[in-house]
């Protein structure tokens, strides 16, 4: 039997980031478990840290917000332009995500010289292309929804874009890019994350499955796993899509997060084509470090479904082919499914239950995690420690569910978002 100050509970990007910033103070005893289930995000991630882009519904958000208005405007009388509006994210996330975006030329830097591992973080900017009018309305709602940074946000009128991109198609009538919105290699930045914090003494329980909690009381005081007991201080839930699992063996609540499936396919490695990330609103394309090219993505409800179907792949590919016609000749070398943990309103779960001691939430951090996973390390760290956070977590409280009588009112799906 194992005594532990913290035991977090999975290891994707965002538990390996939240044991990374606890141990590097090297004073806490620490454990991650992890058992890699399928669909687990962060392996099938598009590592792209699109701040400003996922902020404001580009990127995954442009296909997220298509899927959704289309089911939801199904037999509504609505104008095409009114339709297309974008979905532009709540105040605190997007402060939350450009502050995150920030740490990571100084978080890369330190992974790589103090221990020795590289996220290929990449400075990519992310160009949204536009093919007709409709893309342009959605793109000047996007400048004008963010009068406060219009710094950073370029416009390119086709000849531009070509000259910078000269690949993309003929058929595009100009972009607009956001300069601060970078990619990494997701496996790499789980990896960098997990490697770090064991060299500063996090002990790794991998392959290894949390099969239930003990608490006494209303204090956590037990992680039970597959490899046996960790007697712990507290417990960080970081479960991804499972993490509603472990909050009702920990606190007996449920926790809204859920499944939200990606579907997304690689092409085998190609000479460099693309000089940045690119979204459009059929798809995004990233030329990932090793030269292939990743083509992106659905977003389902499908449950834990993992499976790949040809129609939507397709239409995917299809959308990448329109950009660049040179990838009509692309060998597609492999495609994959993963399970984005949702949340209700999209927004990240962090913090304490109430009511509850030794628990703090690590979820819900949906088509946002590798981007958001430093600013959480950081603000786990500072929750754990019972230090003030550096951003006001109000807004991400698991509270925000509850009704006045403390009952549970989020809902499993992305709907109630719009
Ligand atoms: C197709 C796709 C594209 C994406 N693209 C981007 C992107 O470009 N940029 C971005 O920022 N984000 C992106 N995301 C989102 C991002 O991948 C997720 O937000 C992030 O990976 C969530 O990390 P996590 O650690 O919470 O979850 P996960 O990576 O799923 O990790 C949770 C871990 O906990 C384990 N676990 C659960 N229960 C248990 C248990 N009982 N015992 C042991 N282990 C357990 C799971 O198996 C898993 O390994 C994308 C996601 C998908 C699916």
């Amino acid at each position: 039997m194992s005594q532990y100050d913290v035991v977090i509970c999975g290891g994707g990007v965002i538990g390996g980031s939240v044991a990374y910033a606890l141990s590097r103070n090297k004073d806490l005893k620490i454990a991650l478990v992890d058992y890699k289930n399928p669909g687990n995000a962060s392996r099938a991630s598009a590592g792209g840290l699109w701040a400003m882009g996922e902020s404001t519904g580009l990127g995954c958000g442009v296909i997220l917000f298509k899927t959704l208005s289309k089911q939801l405007q199904e037999g509504a009388d609505v104008s095409q332009a009114e339709g297309m509006k974008p979905h532009i994210m709540p105040k605190p996330f997007f402060d939350l995500a450009m502050m995150s975006n920030a740490m990571y030329p100084a978080l890369n830097q330190e992974l790589l010289e103090k221990h020795g591992v590289d996220m290929k973080f990449e400075k990519t900017g992310l160009k949204f292309v536009l093919f007709d009018q409709y893309d342009r309305i959605y793109a000047e709602h996007i400048a004008s929804a963010v009068p406060d940074r219009q710094q950073h946000i370029r416009w390119l009128d086709r000849d531009t874009l070509l000259s910078e991109e000269p690949n993309i198609s003929r058929e595009a009538i100009g972009a607009m890019e956001f300069d601060t919105d970078h990619q990494i290699n997701p496996y790499r930045l789980n990896d960098a994350y997990v490697e770090a914090a064991r060299q500063n003494g996090v002990d790794l329980y991998l392959n290894t499955k949390v099969t239930g909690i003990e608490r006494q009381g209303n204090r956590v005081t037990a992680v039970q796993t597959s490899r046996g007991k960790l007697d712990c201080g507290m417990i960080v839930n970081a479960g991804g899509s499972w993490a509603e699992q472990i909050s009702l063996w920990a606190t007996g609540m449920q926790m809204p997060v859920f499944p939200v499936k990606g579907q997304v396919l690689v092409s085998e490695k190609l000479p460099k084509i693309l000089n940045g990330c690119i979204t459009t609103s059929d798809c995004y394309i990233a030329q990932k470090d090793n030269g292939e090219i990743l083509i992106g993505s659905t977003t389902e409800e499908r449950g834990y479904d993992t499976s790949t179907d040809l129609t939507l792949l397709k239409q995917l590919a299809q959308g990448a082919m329109k950009s660049i016609p040179q990838l009509r000749d692309m060998n597609i070398k492999r495609c994959w499914a993963g399970l984005r943990p949702g949340s209700p309103d999209e927004l990240p779960i962090l913090g304490p239950m109430p009511g509850i001691e030794g628990y703090m939430n690590a979820c819900g951090h949906f088509r946002t995690g590798m981007l958001t996973s430093a600013i959480t390390g950081k603000l786990l760290n500072e929750l754990v420690r019972g230090e003030p956070t550096s951003v006001d977590i109000t807004p991400f409280l698991y509270d925000r569910f509850l009704n006045e009588s403390g009952d549970m009112v989020g809902e499993y799906h992305l709907e109630a978002s719009l």
